[in-house]
């Protein structure tokens, strides 16, 4: 039994930073499609003993202003439809934001599981970001560094279940 991780947040939170960590050179050969599904980015993952398929959002970065917020839902809608779980991320050094909140929003009304997770939290980094991040109401948020590799331990924990 295997399982499905979508990676959700706001553009620069460091999403496509875990994915590459997770997912190594294992980069699942993706159809070059149009719109919506050539923005997300599906990888087999590995951590510690668990094997499972990472999704990472992508393809937001170069978005204007007008059409930001729309394509973040839909994209971020689409991702959290096809996993079983999803790890938002926000940015331990930027706190929480106005669109963190949105993105926040949407995964409550979707109602399906979600991790929180406080990235760029490595050294005292991020301290007052994973106190904020409790305000947002997704459970007790995991203090990360995707790019260091930090608090891996404890997405592996929280992910385990799931296997
Ligand atoms: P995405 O837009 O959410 O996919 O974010 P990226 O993965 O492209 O990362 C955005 C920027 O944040 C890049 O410059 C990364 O090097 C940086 N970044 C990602 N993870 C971390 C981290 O754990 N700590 C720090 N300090 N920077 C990070
Ligand atoms: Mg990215």
């Amino acid at each position: 039994m295997s399982f499905t991780l979508a990676i959700v947040g706001r553009p620069n939170v460091g999403k496509s930073t875990l994915f590459n960590r997770l997912v190594g050179k294992r980069l699942a050969l993706v159809d070059d499609q149009p719109g919506v599904t050539r923005d997300l980015r599906e990888g087999d993952a590995k951590l510690g003993d668990l094997r499972f398929t990472v999704i990472d959002t992508a393809g937001l970065e170069e978005a204007t202003d007008d059409s930001l917020q729309g394509r973040m839902r839909r994209l971020t809608e689409r991702a959290v439809e096809m996993a079983d779980i999803s790890l938002f991320l926000i940015d331990g050094r930027a706190g929480v934001t106005a669109a963190d909140q949105g993105f926040a929003e949407i995964l409550r009304r979707q109602g399906k599981q979600v991790i929180l997770g406080v990235n760029k939290a490595e050294g005292r980094a991020g301290e007052e970001g994973v106190l904020e991040a409790y305000a947002l109401g997704l459970g007790e948020p995991l203090r990360l560094s995707a790019e260091h590799g930090e608090g891996m331990d404890d997405l592996y924990r929280a992910l385990q279940p799931l296997a």
